[in-house]
């Protein structure tokens, strides 16, 4: 069964930020898993670094009927990377400005690694 035609609109998941998804079923949940697609019964599921991304994006726009795109965000602040960063890039203008930049990158850093 398919729903009918308001399903045009793109779903736009951000990475390294939890997420709810309806019941999808046992095989997409397992699928998901397979990308490493973290999930937690609590906060529900997020794309983090060791995802397959583009394999759960497609699991997820099969699933949902529905495009879905991966919005990156600032690797710093975790604000949404918007239109005026370039493609590709992981720390938000705000964020590069900044004379500690570096020193921001290489703490966080430091503290997704101690959190492995
Ligand atoms: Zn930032």
């Amino acid at each position: 069964m398919r729903l009918s035609t308001s399903v045009s609109h793109k779903l736009r998941i951000a990475s390294n930020k939890w997420f709810s998804l309806p019941r999808l079923g046992r095989e997409v949940f397992s699928d998901l898993m397979k990308a490493k697609v973290k999930y937690d019964t609590k906060f529900g599921f997020k794309i983090t670094s060791e995802t397959d991304v583009p394999r759960a994006i497609s699991v997820l726009s099969r699933a949902l009927d529905q495009q879905v795109e991966l919005q990156s965000s600032c690797f710093i602040c975790n604000e949404i990377l918007g239109e005026n960063e370039k493609p590709g890039s992981i720390i938000c203008a705000k964020c590069k400005d900044r004379e500690d930049c570096y020193a921001l990158y290489t703490m966080k850093f430091a503290t997704l690694v101690e959190n492995l």
